[in-house]
């Protein structure tokens, strides 16, 4: 485990008693290589995908797109890339986010249809064009003529949860509830100044289509400066209000320990709005340095995250805010 302390603090001014991780006591310098920092346990074989294209002589764009690649190509992660759980009219809609932070620029792409990379279509906007986001039509049409290929996202398994929701006589819809999702953020550092955060997803199962939530929006499900990187994880309605990314970053600029600003984001969000108490939030976050930070509103719904060290991967569960 990494080594993160446990401490107590008295939530909104005694209103609640909650557990949160505190910095590490010290500092520790980070000189074997890139370090990769992802959500979920997809995030494990994400990260070492991301260290064997960093050691056999990538960039560290090319580690986070590569390894983000690897979970929107798996068909059993049904919530990125090929295999996502489709919009309400059974259309897999992709969004996703690459920044840099040494050059602070960024790229993305909302409701992305049969294109299963879209972290790579992201990057491209980046690299390619003056644009930072593109959506819809005009973002498949762009990733066509940077040579992708259309294909169906609809694998038999999430057709069939498709219809069985479809087929339901009374269905949750997203005009009033919600229903399962998740995102591959991934942050990496390589301790001479790189520093790239990214992520990709399919949103919300079922969606109304066209939504945009937080993951394709820059600062809000991902964001890199010199300083370090976020990347955010969860009901990303709620999420994009706060600008999650760019606040912990921002944080961690002024010398908050990455996480010291993902706890003081929880607080934040937790105090605006008692009501988000019981929902999933999760961020992580990491610093020029390598110091890592992750944290969720509430234990019922923890975040795991991976993170690759000195070549190698763990896997763990963030600090939650709310027992
Ligand atoms: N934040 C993503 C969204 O709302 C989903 C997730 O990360 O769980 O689209």
């Amino acid at each position: 485990m990494e080594p993160i302390d446990r401490r107590g603090f008295l939530f909104a001014a005694g209103a609640a008693t909650a557990t949160l991780a505190s910095a590490p006591a010290s500092a520790q310098t980070h000189n074997a290589g890139a370090i990769f920092l992802s959500t979920w346990d997809f995030g494990v074989e994400a990260n070492r995908r991301a260290g064997e294209i960093y050691a056999g002589g990538g960039s560290l764009l090319d580690a986070v797109e590569k390894g983000i690649n690897l979970v929107e190509d798996d068909p059993n992660v049904t919530s990125v890339g090929y295999g996502g759980l489709p919009n309400s009219e059974g259309e897999v809609e992709l969004d996703a986010g690459i920044m840099d932070g040494a050059t602070h620029r960024a790229g993305s792409v909302c409701n992305l249809h049969k294109i299963k990379n879209p972290i790579s279509v992201a990057r491209l906007v980046m690299e390619k064009t003056r644009h930072t986001t593109m959506a819809g039509d005009g973002a498949l049409r762009f990733a066509i003529e940077m040579g992708f290929t259309p294909q169906q996202l609809l694998t038999p398994k999430s057709l069939e949860e498709w219809l069985r929701w479809r087929n339901a006589s009374k269905h949750e819809t997203f005009w009033i509830d919600a229903r399962n999702h998740d995102t591959i953020g991934m942050l990496g550092v390589d301790g001479r100044g790189g520093v790239v955060a990214g992520c990709s997803t399919s949103g919300l199962a079922c969606k109304i289509p066209g939504r945009v939530a937080d993951s394709p929006l820059v600062g809000c499900g991902y964001y890199a400066d010199a300083a370090g990187a976020a990347a955010a994880t969860g009901n990303g309605d709620v999420m994009a209000n706060y600008c999650t990314s760019v606040f912990i970053v921002r944080r961690i600029a002024q010398g908050a320990h990455p996480q010291e600003a993902c706890d003081d984001l929880m607080r934040l969000m937790a105090r605006s709005a008692p009501n988000l108490r019981d929902d999933m939030y999760c961020v992580i976050a990491i610093d020029r340095h390598g110091e890592i930070g992750a944290a969720s509103m509430n234990s019922k719904q923890p975040l795991q995250y991976a993170l690759w060290r000195n070549e190698g991967g763990t896997l763990h569960t963030a600090p939650a805010l709310l027992g």
